[in-house]
């Protein structure tokens, strides 16, 4: 048996997934980590997005990790500058900055069978060697561009929601905005009251809920959570256990689904008088069949006198505006794309090569695939946290990725008392799972029949179980799943 040894451990990405991984082998005494994060500061999305409008649809209460209760939320649903600034205190309370190195782009981690080490490269040239690779990377990460003639030849400036430019001037200017998204409607809110006008260009409009989004917190709370913290942690918990009304709704075709559903019309009939637009608004698939987007201005900023609905397709671009599909040509000073992002792209654009020289690209030629969420056949001692069929539509991103860094802990821990070397799941645990996503898909709301990002071509990415099962499957390794290597010997299971 191997002595006692500390594993090196490589993270990469310091967003939400990166953060809490870290927080996690800090506090199960791991010393040999450090987490690679190529933007210039921490919080994964919350870095990268900064457009304006920008507001997590999630509660403050639940979208924050359970190690780190913030007492003083300022609002109900905290705007995007807030949440950064709470990662950003975060990595300091607890120490974390050290392990980050900021600027630091992966371009490529590689496998070695016979020393069974990784090789992880960034942009820069520098290597580390590690034991084991830990991909925090993010699911929504890299921007969506639309393929569309003439784009490259508009006169003006072209922006995407998720590489915003501060410096960008919108006050004042004809501004169009592609995409109906979560980020579309935001968007299009907040630059509405003081642009000349916006041009929504709405290729498949989407169901809006209702919600008032400004709400602030409510007074005196802060005092109290202060005060008595175990509150605070009272009402998480009960959030987390309450919010399972959504994974019940998403789920499972039940009344309850049905009531959601109702919100949805009632909110577009309530707040779109006008039968023309009120059609142009209506879609043609099921509320809560996409990621389901909530707002309390989109409705007003579009019946506004300054903003147009405009569906038909878009056919070019010239270097004045937008042409459409019947001849019309909207003339404009700005395109904003909220065309939202590559989903499936986990890890890419970098070079993943695990056992036997696989490439990810060629494992994952028909979608991304892996075994609850964290383990790929073929990729021994590499996790994802917040990987394939995260819980992206239903259960809180921070309790997955705490639950998903344990897990990937217990395996350290193992390495560290020198019982294992290398782990791998199998080929046949990996596709149960798989069978076992594509059967409980089935009556989940997502494949009601609209087309969305969750899909990935051959299915859909998504987490259909509740949390309870979640936590199961990721309370402890099933070793019988793995195959486990000890000091050169394979144990085949
Ligand atoms: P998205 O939901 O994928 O929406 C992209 C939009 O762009 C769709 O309306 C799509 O139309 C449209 N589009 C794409 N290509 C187009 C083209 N060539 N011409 C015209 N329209 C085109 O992206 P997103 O709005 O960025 O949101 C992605 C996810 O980010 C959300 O679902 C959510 O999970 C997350 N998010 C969360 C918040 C929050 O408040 N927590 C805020 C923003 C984003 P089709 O539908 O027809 O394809």
């Amino acid at each position: 048996m191997s002595s006692r040894r500390e594993p090196r451990i490589v993270v990469i990405g310091a967003g939400v997934a990166g953060i809490t991984t870290a927080h996690h082998l800090d506090r199960a005494g791991f010393t040999d980590f450090v987490v690679l994060e190529k933007g210039s500061d921490v919080g994964g999305v919350w870095y990268w997005n900064h457009y304006p409008g920008l507001t997590c649809d999630v509660p403050s209460e639940i979208y924050q990790f359970a190690f780190a209760p913030k007492p003083d939320w300022s609002r109900i649903w905290a705007t995007g500058p807030q949440i950064q600034q709470y990662h950003r205190d975060v990595v300091e309370q607890f120490g974390l900055a050290d392990r980050i190195r900021l600027d630091t782009e992966v371009v490529s981690t590689v496998f070695d069978d016979v020393s069974g080490e990784w090789t992880v490269t960034t942009s820069a040239g520098d290597v580390h060697v590690a034991d084991f690779v830990i991909c925090a990377t993010g699911v929504l990460h890299n921007p969506a561009y639309p393929d569309i003639d003439g784009l490259d030849t508009f006169d003006g400036p072209v922006v995407h929601t998720a590489r915003w430019d501060d410096g960008l001037v919108t006050a004042g200017k004809r501004i169009a905005v592609l995409g109906t998204g979560s980020t579309g409607v935001q968007v299009v809110s907040a630059l509405q009251p003081e642009a000349a006008s916006v041009t929504h260009f709405v290729r498949s409009p989407q169901w809006i809920l209702w919600a008032p989004m400004h709400l602030p917190a409510v007074p005196g709370v802060a005092r109290l959570f202060r005060a008595a913290p175990a509150i605070q942690d009272a009402l998480h918990s009960v959030l987390l256990k309450g919010a399972g009304i959504l994974v019940d709704v998403v789920t499972k075709p039940t009344w309850r689904r049905r009531a959601v559903q109702k919100y949805a019309e009632i909110s577009l009939r309530a707040q779109v008088g006008s039968g023309a637009l009120r059609d142009q608004l209506t879609p043609d698939y099921e509320p809560l069949c996409k990621r389901q987007v909530l707002s309390g201005s989109y409705y007003r900023a579009i019946n506004a006198r300054n903003t147009e609905v405009v569906s038909s397709g878009i056919n070019r671009v010239v270097p004045g505006g937008i042409v459409t599909e019947d001849g019309r040509t909207h003339d404009v000073d700005v395109i904003v794309l909220a065309t939202g992002f590559r989903a499936h792209d986990y890890m890419r654009p970098m070079n993943v090569v695990g056992r036997d020289g696989v490439r990810l690209d060629d494992a994952w030629s028909d979608g991304p695939r892996a075994y609850r969420m964290t383990a790929i056949p073929g990729f021994p001692n590499l996790f994802t946290v917040l990987g394939p069929n995260s819980p992206t539509g239903s259960i809180s991103l921070q309790h997955s990725a705490s639950k998903t860094a344990m897990y990937i802990i217990a395996w350290l821990e193992r390495f560290r008392s020198g019982d294992v070397d290398q782990v791998e799941v199998t080929e046949e645990a990996t596709a149960e799972f798989n069978a076992q996503v594509a059967e409980a898909l089935e009556p989940t709301v997502w494949n009601t029949g609209c087309n969305s990002w969750y899909q990935t071509g051959s299915g859909i990415d998504l987490w259909p179980f509740d949390r309870r099962t979640l936590d199961r499957m990721l309370a402890a390794p099933q070793e019988e799943h793995f195959v486990v290597r000890r000091s050169g010997i394979v144990e085949a299971r």
